[in-house]
């Protein structure tokens, strides 16, 4: 690393809240499936910062879109209608088969903003007495980082420290069927659950078990509320990873690549009945629904239909999930995945998956370490077989390698 690099670093550590762990790379430019440091050094994009750059990076007609927008107008709060926001709703009600939708910023608001309408829907529509809502949620979910959301996480990490905490969630193993039916009470408003667990590790729940999900969410009137911000616009290789399970939720949140990593756009999206319950001033957002936000997510949604990325996903993921998979190396476990949202398992005995994340660094492959086992990999829709091709030699001489 040249000096730049280290005194960025160092700048970092001295001045910011340390509450992440970086891989020690400084980048500076970005373009599809690469980034480049400030060395100059190029490198696949392995992690598609969390999911949020599914399109790519800088994609050039979402760059074009926000600099149009940006030129004209960019905020007007929701005090005023502007020019954007319908047809923002129009492309996003209509890609998703959504009938309302409410626009955030964050995928943590998203979810804030569904417990709320979900709370209030049980008691104005469900009949559940005031104070008594409550919403099951998963064992080792990820749901975002306000105090709302920790206070339902069972990650002491996430947890330790922040509370005290709201009442009204209840917790179950995630994929354990016999659990929810057990859970679920005459108050119970809403079941949240990721369709595939992102943080967790990339878990996908036993075959049948969301279409249980549903069948009893229907009969208790339940409303079942998918956290689509990291599965969601394409990348298990669905455009919504329910798909995959063949249900439909009444509440579907989706974030992160709704504006192509260009800006902070997140959407509740549902039924008529949920989100009508809500009523001027019981909710709202400074920037939820700016027209810059809805410039860049119009454009982020078009590219991603436009230019095929959710077939590309299921067609690259399949094929990079079969190439790992034929990589002979003693310390994988195993290989789970949808589309290219993947994770490569490792033995505990390996001495974890930070090592591994840096020699694939080294390679010229950034991704990210999750639950300390596991090599995480979501590189951003666009990626080429060339470019997998590429990726599975690097990953086949890493694992391989660091077997010892
Ligand atoms: C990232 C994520 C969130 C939170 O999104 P932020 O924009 O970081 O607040 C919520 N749910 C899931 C499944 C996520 O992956």
């Amino acid at each position: 690393m040249t000096d730049l690099a280290t005194d960025l670093i160092s700048t970092e550590m001295r001045l910011g809240a340390h509450n992440y762990k970086p891989l020690n790379v400084v980048l500076n430019r970005g373009e599809g499936i690469w980034v480049w440091d400030v060395d100059g050094n190029r490198y696949m994009d392995g992690l598609s910062a969390y999911s949020a750059v599914n399109q790519g990076h800088c994609h050039p007609k979402i760059i074009a879109a926000m600099v149009e927008q940006a030129g004209k107008l960019t905020l007007t709060s929701r005090a005023f209608h502007n020019d954007q926001l319908a047809l923002f709703y129009e492309e996003i009600a209509g890609l998703t088969g959504s009938h309302k939708v409410l626009p955030m910023n964050s995928g943590a608001e998203a979810v804030e903003s569904a417990v709320k309408a979900v709370r209030k829907w049980g008691y104005e529509v469900k009949g559940v007495p005031d104070g008594q809502a409550e919403i099951i949620v998963c064992r080792n979910n990820f749901h975002g980082r306000t105090l709302g959301i920790v206070g339902f996480s069972t990650d002491p990490v996430a947890r330790s420290g922040f509370g005290p905490f709201a009442p009204g969630f209840r917790v179950v193993p995630f994929g354990d069927i016999a659990a929810f039916e057990a859970a679920i009470t005459e108050n119970t408003v809403g079941f949240l659950a990721e369709p595939i667990q992102g943080e967790a590790g990339v878990i996908i729940p036993p075959e049948g078990y969301f279409a249980r999900v549903r069948e009893l969410c229907t009969e208790n009137n339940v409303t079942l509320i998918l956290d689509e911000i990291q599965t969601g616009l394409g990348r298990t290789g669905k455009l919504l990873a329910e798909e995959h399970e063949g249900v439909e939720a009444d509440v579907t949140l989706v974030g992160k690549a709704l504006a192509g990593g260009f800006y902070p756009v997140s959407a509740v999206l549902s039924n008529t009945e949920v989100l009508g319950v809500l009523k001027p001033g019981e909710h709202g957002s400074t920037f939820g629904g700016n027209p810059l936000g809805c410039a860049v997510a119009r454009a982020a949604m078009k590219v991603l239909v436009e230019e095929g990325m959710v077939e590309n996903s299921a067609e690259q993921g399949a094929y990079f999930k079969a190439g790992l998979e034929d990589i002979r190396a003693n310390a994988v476990k195993e290989i789970r995945g949808r589309g290219l949202m993947i994770a490569v398992e490792l033995d505990p005995a390996a001495g974890g998956a930070r090592r591994y994340c840096e020699a694939l660094r080294d390679k010229g492959i950034l991704c990210k370490d999750t639950h300390e086992h596991s090599i995480r990999i979501a590189p951003p829709l666009v990626i080429g077989r060339d470019d997998v091709d590429w990726a599975l030699e690097r990953f086949d001489t890493v694992l391989t390698s660091l077997d010892g």
